[in-house]
């Protein structure tokens, strides 16, 4: 089982509640906003990572108020 996680940076607005819920798997980039740990910045603006558990990264993604975190198992969009 893979999970996959994506913030679409260009929406983030740097709140921090991602972070605040589950600093396992966000943090703060050198920008100021919203990143993966251990995640990789694509060219379309993307922060993404693939992770074998999602620890807290749900309550993270229903926390964010620009909807920006977008989480998907085995392919499959959960959140
Ligand atoms: S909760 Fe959303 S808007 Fe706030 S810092 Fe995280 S990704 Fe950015």
């Amino acid at each position: 089982m893979v999970f996959r996680i994506e913030i679409e940076k260009d929406l983030c607005i740097s709140c921090g509640n991602c972070i605040d819920a589950c600093d396992d798997i966000f943090e703060v980039g050198e920008d100021n906003y919203a990143q993966l740990v251990g995640g990789i910045l694509d060219e379309d603006g993307f922060s993404f990572g693939e992770y074998p558990a999602i620890s807290c990264a749900i309550e993270g993604a229903q926390s964010c108020p620009a909807g920006c975190i977008l989480i998907f198992e085995d392919g499959n969009r959960i959140a």
